[in-house]
């Protein structure tokens, strides 16, 4: 994440954190004068950004969000032993 300075709907400007998506997805939001249902009727299929311009990356879907469980059990077994060890 990086700040950045960007344009808002009031005709000013704000310091936001951005990842790339989010980058795009205010600059579509900025395209369609700020309407975020019109960069979902965005008629551009053929704008470079407009797979990402609902700020997510459909080619991940389904990758993550389900943890690593073999992870997590080792992580919460070196937090029991750690909160033993305090006792
Ligand atoms: S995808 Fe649509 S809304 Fe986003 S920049 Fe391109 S034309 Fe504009």
């Amino acid at each position: 994440m990086i700040k950045h300075e960007i344009r808002d709907k009031n005709g000013g400007t704000r310091t936001i954190s951005l990842s790339p998506l989010k980058a795009i997805r205010y600059q579509c939001l900025e395209c369609m004068g700020f309407s975020p249902s019109q960069v979902v009727d965005c008629t551009s299929p053929l704008c470079s950004l407009f797979p990402y311009r609902l700020g997510k990356d459909e080619s991940r879907k389904g990758t993550g969000g389900q943890g690593n469980a073999e992870a997590l059990l080792k992580y919460r077994s070196r937090q029991g032993k750690k909160d033993q060890e305090a006792i």
